[in-house]
C-alpha cells in the first residue's frame, strides 16, 4: 500500500465488489488518474505541459513499454488528433517513471472533454464509496438543519454532476440571520469542488484556503478540485451567484455539466424504451415535426398542453424515473401513488426540460435515432 498510490484499493477502505478487490489493474488506474489529475492541475494553473511522476506500487505494470502501451490505448483519441504530445523517461529506482505531456493551449476544450469521460471510467470504482460519504453528511445535515434544506438545494441546482455532498462546515446565527461556512461536492469523474459561501475574509483567500484543507483531507482520492463562492441571502435567493475565483474552473465545469446532461438524456432515452413508450417520440414524427415545434420558447405552453394527454403522461413518468435515477425528486416520486405519481412526473418533467433544454434534449434524441438507423443497415 502506498498513499502517493492512486488506485481505489489503496485509497478507500471500503470493498465495493470483489472485482476490485482482486482487481489486477490498480497499477492502470493510478496512472491514468495521475495523468488526469496532473493535466487537470496544469491546465488550471494555465500551464500547456504537465510533467507527472508515477509509481508503479503493485508491480503490474513493469517497464516503459508497457506504461506507454497503457497512455497510447487509454489517450489514443487525444494522441491520434494531435491533441496531446507525450515524453516518456525511466527513473533507474522503485519503479516510478517521468512522463511529460504537451498541448496547446487552444486546444483546452477537447482536452478537458476527452480526460472527463477518461477519468469517469478509471474513476468509477470510487462512486460507491463518495455514495457511502454522501449519505451520511447529507444525513447529518438534515438532521443539524431541521429538514431545512433550502442552501444544499440551491447548490445541487446550481452544480449539475457534482451529485455527492461529500463535506461540509457550517455556522448560523438565528438572532442576526448571519451564516457561513464551506461545502465540498464531488462527481462520477472525480472532480470535485469546493463551494465558500458568504466568505467573511475576502472570497478568495477563504475559498482558496478551503481548497487547500480539502486536498488533504481527500489525497489520493479526486482528480481535480475546482473552487467557487456564493452568496446567500436568505431574504433575497434570487440575487444569489455562484462564482469562479478561476476562469479554467469555470470551462471544466461547463463541460463536465455538458457530459451530465447528455448522459441523462441518454437515461431518460433508454428509459423511454425501456416503459415503451416509443408512439411519442417514434421516428417518422420527429422527421416530420419542425424544429419550432420544439422551440425553447414555446416548451411551456407545449408541456402544459400535452400534459392532458395519457400518451405523454407516460412519457413523463419515463422521464421522471430517469430524473429519479438521476437524483432529482427521487423522493417525491418514490411516496407518490399511482395517480400522483403523474401529475409529480408531469410537473418533473417540465422541470427537467426547462434545465436541460428542450432543444438540446430534441437533437440529442435525434442523434440517436439516427445512429439507431445506422446501426440497423
Ligand atoms: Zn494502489
Amino acid at each position: 500500500m502506498s498513499v502517493s498510490c492512486h488506485c481505489y484499493n489503496c485509497n478507500a477502505n471500503y470493498p465495493t465488489s470483489s472485482f476490485y478487490l482482486s482487481s489486477n489493474n490498480n497499477d492502470k488506474q493510478n496512472l491514468i488518474l495521475q495523468i488526469c489529475k496532473g493535466i487537470f492541475e496544469a491546465i488550471q494553473n494555465e500551464n500547456t505541459i504537465a510533467e507527472i511522476s508515477c509509481s508503479m506500487s503493485h508491480r503490474q505494470i513493469r517497464n516503459t513499454n508497457e506504461v506507454e502501451e497503457c497512455i497510447n490505448e487509454e489517450f489514443s483519441q487525444l494522441i491520434r488528433n494531435n491533441v496531446l504530445r507525450k515524453e516518456i523517461s525511466s527513473y533507474s529506482i522503485f519503479n516510478t517513471w517521468r512522463i511529460r505531456f504537451k498541448w496547446n493551449e487552444f486546444n483546452n476544450d477537447s482536452l478537458i472533454k476527452n480526460l472527463l469521460k477518461i477519468s469517469k471510467e478509471w474513476y468509477d470504482p470510487f462512486t460507491n464509496y463518495l455514495q457511502k460519504i454522501n449519505n451520511q453528511k447529507s444525513n447529518k445535515w438534515f438532521y443539524e438543519q431541521n429538514g431545512e434544506n433550502a442552501i444544499l438545494n440551491n447548490l445541487k441546482n446550481l452544480l449539475p454532476g457534482f451529485k455527492y455532498l461529500v463535506e461540509y462546515s457550517w455556522n448560523s446565527y438565528h438572532y442576526n440571520n448571519y451564516c457561513y461556512g464551506d461545502f465540498v461536492f464531488a462527481s462520477d469523474s472525480g472532480i470535485f469542488i469546493v463551494v465558500t459561501v458568504n466568505a467573511r475574509d475576502g472570497r478568495r483567500f477563504q475559498a482558496l484556503k478551503y481548497k487547500n484543507k480539502a486536498s488533504e483531507n481527500f489525497e489520493g482520492k479526486y482528480v481535480a478540485i475546482l473552487v467557487a463562492t456564493y452568496n446567500h441571502d436568505e431574504d433575497d435567493s434570487e440575487k444569489a451567484t455562484l462564482e469562479f475565483i478561476d476562469d479554467n474552473d469555470e470551462i471544466i465545469m461547463q463541460n463536465l455539466k455538458g457530459i451530465y446532461n447528455n448522459s441523462f438524456l441518454q437515461r431518460c432515452y433508454n428509459n423511454r424504451i425501456e416503459t415503451n413508450s416509443l408512439q411519442r417520440y417514434d421516428n417518422n414524427r420527429i422527421e416530420t415535426n419542425s424544429l419550432q415545434r420544439y422551440d425553447n420558447n414555446r416548451i411551456g405552453t407545449l408541456v402544459r398542453e400535452e400534459q392532458i394527454e395519457d400518451q405523454v403522461a407516460k412519457v413523463a413518468v419515463g422521464i421522471a424515473a430517469a430524473a429519479a435515477v438521476a437524483g432529482v425528486g427521487y423522493l417525491a416520486y418514490k411516496a407518490a401513488s399511482n395517480k400522483t405519481v403523474r401529475k409529480e412526473a408531469s410537473e418533473l418533467a417540465t422541470e427537467v426540460i426547462a434545465r436541460v433544454g428542450f432543444g438540446l434534449a430534441y437533437s440529442f434524441i435525434k442523434e440517436l435515432e439516427e445512429e439507431k438507423k445506422r446501426e440497423r443497415k
